[in-house]
């Protein structure tokens, strides 16, 4: 058993809290067997096509593959490197290395401080009008289901000054939208800053036009942050907030410590201060245990919310997770849940997406489509919107009528430019 001193600042209660974290990582690496023949089977098929010609080089990336990095490397060796998380930014200097021959290298160790000073430099370079700058990484919840705190560590918060110093040169290089990127963004705490702070001090940086964040957890969704979308008006109006089950019974036995009443408290609070805010959530329909009336309420939630987006998967058990073991559901009437969920979660996406034709959405342009006088862009709900045109759109905020919309994409013409009206969102 490898256990962790975990020590963070919770600012629910205002202390600093101290955690032993048990990984049981050693343990179950038993049960990854399963994973590592699913991924035999991959490596064999790719060894048969490529049994002709020049070896590729194979890289094996991802959570799992941090966790099991040393097994993989001992059992497969048309294997060159597996890589961690926490190394992908090492990913051009692994591939030099292993064009010099240096093979079987495992890049799979924790070192986050390391990984963004080298991300600076990788990401400033970016001159893309919508980018993604990283705030934090790791998780403290751990969600029963869930491989990323024991593949991706506690919580790390990059300072304040770090993430503006690369946020200002994401909009010199071009940037109008900035994403804040955590896998549990809303646990953002920097010396007592919070993520409500980092999203006033980034909201000030002139040209920059909206910001977003993603993906948060409705534990850390606290009142500073609720009060940021009514002051910060950079902040775009729609929220991705996992929920994975309508039912408190699952939430519990998921470790989500919150109840579906706080959640819904969570959306009523946001949408009191801001009435035109939307939601996106991420649903697990089939967890062990699951009865109908526990999927009833789940249906019950999508029918009550109204997510405009939603993305739903069968429980898939994880190795190294404590739901690893338990018994799943009957998996056909799992899939016949998901089904389900899935129909009524696109009926609301339509109809959603229905009632925009003949409104106007603030759209940021982002590219031009290849060989077409179209440009694709962003409304303020990061719908997906494209418009024929010859002015070059890339890079601005256009009012865009729009008249049709098929299942992912909003199909409009430019009105004017948003300086060019009262028009408010
Ligand atoms: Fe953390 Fe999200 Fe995983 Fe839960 S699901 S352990 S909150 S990363």
């Amino acid at each position: 058993m490898i256990k962790e001193l975990i020590i963070r600042f919770d600012y629910h209660s205002g202390k600093t809290v101290k955690k032993l974290r048990e990984l049981e990582l050693e343990k179950k690496k038993i049960n990854n067997e399963d994973e590592i023949s699913k991924l035999k089977e991959r490596i064999d098929a790719l060894q048969q096509e490529y049994e002709s010609k020049l070896k590729p080089i194979v890289l094996v990336a991802g959570c799992v593959a941090q966790a099991e990095g040393e097994i993989l490397l001992k059992k497969e060796k048309y294997i060159d490197a597996v890589i961690g998380p926490q190394s992908y930014h090492q990913i051009n200097e692994i591939i030099l290395k292993l064009e010099q021959k240096l093979r079987s290298i495992n890049f799979t160790e924790f070192d986050v401080i390391e990984k963004f000073d080298s991300l600076n430099s990788v990401k400033n370079s970016d001159n893309k009008v919508s980018s993604f700058l990283t705030i934090q990484e790791g998780c403290d919840k751990f969600c029963k289901f869930c491989v990323v705190p024991y593949t991706r560590g506690p919580e790390f918060s990059r300072s304040i000054e770090e993430i503006l110093i690369e946020a200002n040169q994401l909009v010199e290089n071009g940037a109008k939208e900035i994403t804040l990127l955590g896998q549990n963004v809303n646990a953002y705490n920097f010396e007592t800053k919070r993520l409500s702070d980092l999203i006033l001090e980034v909201s000030k940086i002139n040209n920059l036009e909206r910001i977003r964040y993603t993906t948060s957890h409705p534990r850390d969704f606290t009142e500073d942050l609720i009060e940021a979308h009514k002051n910060c008006k950079k902040l775009m109006p729609v929220i991705h907030l996992p929920v994975q089950s309508g039912s408190n019974k699952i939430l519990s036995a998921m470790n989500r410590n919150h109840t579906i009443e706080e959640y819904l408290n969570i959306l009523e609070k946001l949408k009191k201060i801001k009435p035109n805010i939307k939601f996106s959530s991420d649903f697990i329909i089939g967890y062990p245990g699951e009865t109908n009336n526990d999927f009833a309420a789940t249906m019950k939630l999508m029918n009550d919310v109204k997510f405009i987006n939603s993305y739903s998967f069968i429980f898939s058990p994880r190795p190294g997770t404590p739901a690893f073991d338990l018994n799943k559901i009957d998996q056909k009437e799992a899939k016949s849940r998901l089904t389900q969920f899935q129909k009524l979660a696109d009926e609301k996406k339509i109809n959603y997406r229905k009632n925009l034709i003949n409104k106007t959405a603030l759209v940021l342009f982002e590219n031009k489509i290849k060989d077409k006088n179209k440009y694709f862009g962003r409304d303020e709900y990061s719908n997906s919107v494209i418009v024929e045109t010859k002015e070059n759109l890339i890079g601005k905020i256009k009012v865009v009528k729009i008249l049709n919309v098929n299942h992912n994409t909003l199909l409009g013409k430019t009105i004017h430019d948003i300086n060019q009206t009262n028009y408010a969102a």
